[in-house]
């Protein structure tokens, strides 16, 4: 759904809820009002000086005074090892320039917010993870409603600040629902709470869950406020899909990965972030030769009518892509933000893109509708029809990617093709086609349709598709192009003078060669979007060269990220949903093999769902709060498979 943000008052440039007929803060020392409440009500200083890892989680981000000080007060006390993981829900998020305003008053928190506006993102509900001081500091902003953001949140929490808006003008924030939610994602004696309520009703609510609830000397002329530790574990919840549970996982050191392509390197790169050296083994001399070797690649998230779950991992995956891109290379020399004409070639796009635009899901800085004269003037050529328009989106070389992300210290790249995968003596053993073997503790396979030959991964439906892009120079007879244009087919702006263009989609072709067939079929995609330009190019049909690859993808295109279940054990585990679809699973959870991961099947959405899907198997691997929502964390989870064949019966 579409967010709205928030409406505002100002009062001395403090903004004022119009909504909640609320502040945000106090007017007069707000910002040490705030750090006693929460911070010290959590005692936050002190935990900062141990070794591991501080979760906070904040209800209502607002101006994001509270992470604000967290950040201040973590930069100041942190040990060198300790990392910070703030998550916030939001419903109505301020705008950039409201926050903008605010943050005028802060000029101490600069160097911090120059950060956060940087990386701000577009209002779409969901969860958007930012990156601070090299992944030391991580933010996942989690906008819509608090209840319904931390259903969906699997993380462990240490300390939460409940801060949204008082109880009488927004009781939304302090429900019975909501606080069961913080219960479940607390640990006994060591989670705390801070608010700056001290209201009996609240008190009674937190303690009905499970806290401890002191009250502290308010700040200012205030009287009293509470804060509390989380004592006792609330009933285990029966898992409504047990087969999708995570196994738990301790803080590697060190990481092996098998394939050097966009899975592998983003992968290896959220990894190295996080301070763990990894090994990428790569079968071929360089990095992206398969799948991830083309020239260009178009980024952008064709999005749904309706919001679905693959609109949404798009969506949160493309936004994702864009801060790491902006990050690896600011200055845009192998990717640009230039900009996605979709074209409404045909009648049925044109009633599709219609019904999208009424429904109003997304907000306009995101996507646009524009008329063919707009498009037209945008993209610098002649386009053929009305269309969206994304202004934040654009291309990427995905080989110059793949190259930036795994130029890392932590990163290390070897040449080995990998035959078999054993675990023995707690490791894994890898013995490549000479015999030669190699040692290693966690294992990510991310070697697309390749995970099939090996017998833990070899169940996963992962299919190749064949796909062929042409490509030719750029010269006098051929129109300036600004902007990516996708219609049936699509076309980038030249990059170093060359321009790509395709791609063919063929289920069955198993040919490497570039053929001419594919050519034409690339040109007469492009004849209905781009008249000129395809009239310009037909004449120079004879000098086009091009490339073959093959698209790793999954039968619900959708990729293939988590944890590597052990076929025959799930299959003895669950074999009852071959009877009863509905069965409510109650017992040892099927095994995983140790410390094994894939990240695959990303089809040719690669460039939007590696990273993020990297961000969330690193976190996995690593036992921190994940980046995405469960019900996304499930639909992409190498298990799926198994027990939708099951419930089917077809094993
Ligand atoms: N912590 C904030 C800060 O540092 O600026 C101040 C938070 S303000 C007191 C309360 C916040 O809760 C507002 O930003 C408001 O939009 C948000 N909010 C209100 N109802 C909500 C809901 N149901 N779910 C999520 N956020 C909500």
């Amino acid at each position: 759904m579409l967010i709205q943000n928030a409406t505002l008052d100002w009062i001395d440039n403090s903004p004022k809820s119009t909504e909640f007929d609320d502040i945000y803060f106090n007017t007069v020392d707000g910002v040490e009002e705030a750090r006693y409440v929460f911070v010290e009500g959590n005692n936050i200083n002190a935990r900062l000086a141990d070794n591991s890892p501080l979760v906070i989680a904040e209800t209502g981000f607002g101006t994001g005074l509270n992470f604000l000080n967290t950040v201040h007060r973590f930069i100041q006390h942190k040990n060198t090892k300790t990392k910070l993981h703030f998550i916030s829900a939001e419903k109505y998020p301020l705008t950039k320039r409201d926050l903008q305003r605010t943050y005028a008053n802060w000029p101490q928190f600069n160097v911090f917010t120059e950060q956060l506006l940087a990386q701000y993102p577009i209002h779409t509900t969901g969860f958007h993870r930012i990156t601070f001081f090299n992944g030391e500091i991580q933010l996942t902003l989690m906008l819509g409603d608090a209840t319904d953001c931390f259903s969906k949140l699997n993380a462990r929490v240490d300390a939460w600040y409940l801060d949204g808006f008082s109880p009488s003008r927004n009781p939304d924030m302090w429900t019975s629902a909501l606080f069961e939610k913080i219960a479940l994602l607390s640990t006994p004696h060591s989670t705390t709470l801070a608010t700056f309520t001290s209201a009996s009703k609240i008190r009674k609510s937190l303690q009905a869950v499970g806290f401890d609830i002191k009250k502290r000397p308010g700040f200012g002329l205030k009287r009293e406020i509470i804060a509390g530790t989380f004592i006792k574990s609330t009933a285990p919840v029966i898992e409504a899909k047990p087969w999708f549970s995570l196994p738990k996982s301790a803080r590697p050191t060190h990481v092996t990965i098998i394939g050097g392509g966009l899975s592998g390197c983003s992968t290896a790169y959220s990894l190295a972030q996080r301070g763990i050296k990894v090994t990428i083994i790569e079968k071929e001399k360089r990095l992206a030769t398969a799948g991830s070797g083309n020239r260009q690649g178009a980024l952008y998230a064709k999005l749904p009518v309706t919001p679905t779950k693959q609109g949404e991992l798009h969506l949160t995956g493309f936004l994702h892509t864009i801060n790491l891109l902006k990050q690896t290379d600011p200055t845009q020399s192998f990717w640009s933000q230039c900009g996605v004409a979709q074209l409404a070639t045909k009648e049925n796009e044109k009633i599709r893109q219609q019904e999208l635009i009424d429904n109003q899901h997304y907000p306009t800085s995101l996507v646009q509708q524009k008329s063919a004269a707009e498009l037209s003037a945008i993209s610098g050529t002649a386009v053929s029809s009305s269309g969206l328009f994304f202004p934040d989106a654009g291309w990427v070389s995905p080989v110059d990617f793949c190259h930036a992300l795994a130029n890392h210290p932590n990163i290390n790249i070897v040449q080995h093709d990998i035959k078999l995968i054993e675990h023995t003596d707690q490791q894994w053993t890898l013995t490549n086609n000479s015999s030669e073997r190699l040692h290693c503790s966690h294992l990510v396979i991310c070697n697309a349709e390749l995970a099939s030959q090996f017998e833990q991964t070899k169940h996963l439906p992962l299919k190749a598709i064949r796909g062929q892009v042409s490509l030719t120079a750029d010269n006098a007879d051929l129109p300036k192009l600004d902007t990516v244009v996708c219609g049936e087919g699509y076309i980038s702006p030249a990059q170093e003078g060359i321009f790509c263009f395709g791609a063919t989609f063929d289920l069955k072709g198993k040919q490497r060669d570039v053929t001419q067939h594919d050519h034409d079929k690339n040109l007469t995609k492009l004849a209905d979007a781009l008249p000129e330009f395809h009239h310009a190019l037909l004449k120079q049909k004879a000098q086009l060269s091009g490339r073959t690859a093959f698209r790793c993808s999954t039968p619900d295109y959708m990729p293939v990220v988590g944890p590597a279940p052990v076929f025959s054990d799930y299959i003895d585990t669950y074999a009852r949903l071959r009877k009863d679809k509905n069965w409510r699973f109650e017992g040892a959870t099927a095994q995983h093999y140790p410390n094994l991961y894939v990240n695959s099947g990303h089809g040719s959405k690669g460039l939007i769902t590696c990273p993020i899907s990297a961000e969330l198997l690193a976190s996995m691997i690593c036992n921190e709060p994940l980046p995405l929502p469960k019900t996304l964390i499930d639909s992409v989870n190498p298990a799926r498979f198994i027990i939708k064949n099951l419930i089917k019966r077809a094993i």
